[in-house]
């Protein structure tokens, strides 16, 4: 899970890191309201949307006093942002931070990602900040410094010494950069996050350390431990059917293609898009329903997957193992009574009690066509979305 600049520029001045005071202007809210006691200071106007580059996409600012600061607002509010890493249409901006604005000395690249292979904490730094750090990796590797944290003993003061030497910062900012370096870890380990990037991390022009931007990613499996966190998800940067299926415990992705897929079991729901490929088809959704499908679990799957203009056939997979066919074929018939069927339906159960689960389906007054061979089905509901 990701979560905004502001947010995690909140947690990390909660840990005593560097950030400079702000504040959020919604899109429903008054704007004038909103910038009348500013100060004729300079700030940073930031569009916080869950993508970098936003400052290239002219979502980052700089702004002289509450009316250009109001300006900055009315144009970022409201805007659809592109960056290299939005969707080509963009993401519509519903949150603006305001920060006091610094002037920047110099800007460095800091990170802080778990390698899952190496088991450790990476710690990435680079002098040259704001930058792609991806392409600087390709152009010219030297100029990126990578150390590896084993958690078992933790970060070490030579190793926050050789990131300091590494980055030439000056001599006067030696207890602070350790503090920083200190600080990030010890937050990146406490909230379980897969990542805590600073970009830029900046040397002012008094010669002090700030955190200019912050992005933070959390461990999904984590998050059940991190309740604080879990509850700082904006279910506006999350597409509106995942948010849903996540009420019902549904585990869907939303997908491109035209077969709406329900399945039990992730292998099983992996498996059959892979066949649905395999024939030429192409799922508009990779959907867990889970051991215990009750009805009316079933009846909000269905609500989803036809909540989707694509969709022009649906495909139930289940295997009765944990679950009887016949509950499964109840529950899909449940369904039905409360999700009008706009497009064909292929069911194929396999499992305890399939004869009567399928007899359930053929004798019922839905157009269902119920097979019980798993490529067969798949076959047909690749044939049935053609039509
Ligand atoms: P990103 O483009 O999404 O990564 O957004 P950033 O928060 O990193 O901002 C992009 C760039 O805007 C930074 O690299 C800075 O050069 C500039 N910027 C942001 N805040 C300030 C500020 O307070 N003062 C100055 N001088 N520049 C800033
Ligand atoms: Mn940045």
């Amino acid at each position: 899970m990701n979560i905004h600049e502001y947010q995690a520029k909140e947690l990390l001045r909660h840990y005593g890191l560097p950030v400079n005071p702000g504040y959020i202007v919604n899109l429903e809210d008054d704007i004038h309201e909103k910038t009348k006691n500013l100060e004729q200071k300079k700030y940073a106007v930031k569009a916080q949307i869950h993508a970098g580059g936003r400052g290239k996409g002219g979502g980052v600012k700089l702004a002289t006093g509450p009316q250009e600061v109001t300006q900055a607002l009315e144009s970022i509010l409201g805007m659809c942002l592109v960056t290299p890493q939005t969707p080509p249409e963009g993401k519509k901006v519903h949150k603006a931070y305001v920060e006091e604005a610094c002037a920047i000395q110099k800007e460095f690249y800091l990170s802080f990602l778990l390698d899952k292979s190496l088991e450790c904490v990476q710690i990435i730094a680079s002098a040259e900040g704001g930058v792609n750090i991806e392409e600087l990796a390709k152009q010219d590797p030297t100029k990126i410094k990578t150390l590896s944290v084993n958690p078992l003993v933790g970060l070490q003061p030579f190793q926050v010494r050789e990131l300091f030497y590494f980055l030439a910062l000056p001599k006067e900012v030696g207890k602070s950069f350790q503090a920083l370096i200190e600080g990030c870890y010890k937050v990146f380990t406490a909230k379980e996050m897969e990542l805590l990037e600073v970009n830029p991390l900046v040397l002012t022009a008094d010669n002090e350390l700030l955190v200019l931007d912050a992005k933070m990613s959390f461990e999904d499996n984590a998050l059940a431990r991190h309740k604080d966190i879990a509850a700082l998800k904006d279910p506006l940067e999350y597409e509106s059917s995942e948010v849903e299926a996540a009420q019902y415990d549904l585990n869907f992705i939303k997908l491109d293609g035209n077969i709406g897929c329900m399945v039990n079991g992730a292998g099983l729901a992996m498996s059959t898009m892979d066949i649905l490929k395999y024939y030429g088809g192409s799922p508009a959704n990779f959907l867990d329903v889970g051991g215990g499908a009750t009805a009316e679990r079933v009846t909000a799957a269905f609500r989803l997957i036809l909540a989707d203009s694509n969709v022009r056939a649906v495909f139930v997979n289940i295997f009765g193992g944990i679950i009887r066919c016949d509950l499964i074929a109840e529950g899909i018939l449940k369904a039905l009574e409360n999700v009008k069927l706009t497009v064909p339906l292929v069911v194929r159960l396999q499992g305890t009690n399939v004869e009567l689960g399928s007899k359930m389906l053929e004798e019922s007054p839905y157009d269902i066509v119920s097979i019980s061979d798993f490529s067969q089905a798949a076959k047909v509901a690749v044939e049935e979305a053609r039509k």
